[in-house]
């Protein structure tokens, strides 16, 4: 036996098969027991109105903590989980547990829920929406789904899909705007009731390029009637120069970093003790 398996037995140890192979091998084995094990969970992150400083939605981030390798990356792991096709029950999870989540609630703040494009592609995302709001109760219109643009492959699939999405109530963000391949007119093409410009853009605002392309993606998002949203606010300086470039909402650690359900419960909490 062991002559027989001779060859593959060699195979694991050859050049190709280098460290990060292996590792990621045993991530996505790592990745299948994950969800069973009860080992993801969300955090949520608060998306502030510049204006008045209340918290309008919370984003939802997906955490891994593995008992032995420790707290594991999303930017690691939802694209393994996209690759092995685990996204979908991932995807699942996420949307059901978010909407549980907020609508345990006191306050009406929306929660954002990021979609990957595989989920997107799929073509059951409509009916999982539709099964999670039902088994939570959340109203429609507190749920926010958040897509890249690189996820929308242009067709008349997709369009249908939001069109039938917005029907329902739900609103919908184009996320990390401007790091994709895709162009301004998607945003005319596409019904988005948001869009999210990218933390990378918000870390060079100070310079003059920077500010004029935020300023144009504002100009253009604002004619067509979305919010924009800045990502990735880190300093005071960063906030009031997209204020000032005119975007009507922030999120980035300044204004809170992402947490667990019931430190942003609290906070909606003493949000609403301090307008009352
Ligand atoms: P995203 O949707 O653009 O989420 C924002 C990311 O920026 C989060 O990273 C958040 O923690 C981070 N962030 C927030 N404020 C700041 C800041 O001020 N500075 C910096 N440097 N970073 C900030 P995170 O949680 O590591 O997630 C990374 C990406 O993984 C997300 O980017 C999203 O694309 C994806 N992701 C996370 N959770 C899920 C999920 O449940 N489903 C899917 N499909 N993707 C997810
Ligand atoms: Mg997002
Ligand atoms: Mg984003
Ligand atoms: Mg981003």
């Amino acid at each position: 036996r062991a002559k027989a398996d001779g060859r593959n037995t060699w195979r694991a140890f050859s050049p190709e098969m280098d460290a990060a192979h292996l590792e990621r091998q045993m991530l996505e084995i790592e990745l299948r027991h994950a969800l069973a094990r009860g080992e993801i969970a969300l955090a949520y992150q608060p998306i502030v109105d510049i204006e008045t400083g209340a918290v309008t939605a919370v984003e939802a981030l997906c955490r891994w903590t593995h008992p032995r390798l420790g707290p594991i990356s999303p930017a690691r792991f939802i694209p393994l989980a996209e690759e092995t096709g685990l996204i979908a029950a991932l995807g699942e999870y996420v949307l059901d547990a978010a909407c549980r989540d907020a609508a345990s609630w006191e306050t009406p703040v929306r929660v954002a829920v990021n979609v990957s494009a595989m989920q997107f592609a799929r073509g059951d995302l409509h009916a999982s929406v539709v099964a999670a709001l039902s088994r939570t109760g959340l109203p429609a219109d507190r749920l926010e789904l958040e897509i890249t643009e690189s996820a929308l492959m242009d067709g008349p699939a997709v369009l249908d899909l939001l069109h039938g999405l917005r029907r329902l109530g739900v609103r919908l963000a184009m996320d990390d705007f401007g790091t994709g391949y895709s162009s301004l007119s998607y945003l005319e093409r596409f019904p988005f009731d948001k869009l999210k410009i990218d933390g990378s853009f918000v870390k060079k605002i100070t310079r003059p390029e920077t500010d004029a392309i935020v300023r144009a993606i504002v100009g253009l998002g604002d004619r067509l009637g979305m919010t924009i949203t800045a990502e990735g606010v880190e300093t005071e300086e960063q906030l009031r120069l997209v204020r000032d470039v005119g975007c009507g909402e922030a999120q980035g650690f300044l204004l809170g970093r992402p947490g667990p359900a019931d430190v942003i419960a609290q906070r909606l909490r003493r949000d609403r003790s301090k307008a009352a």
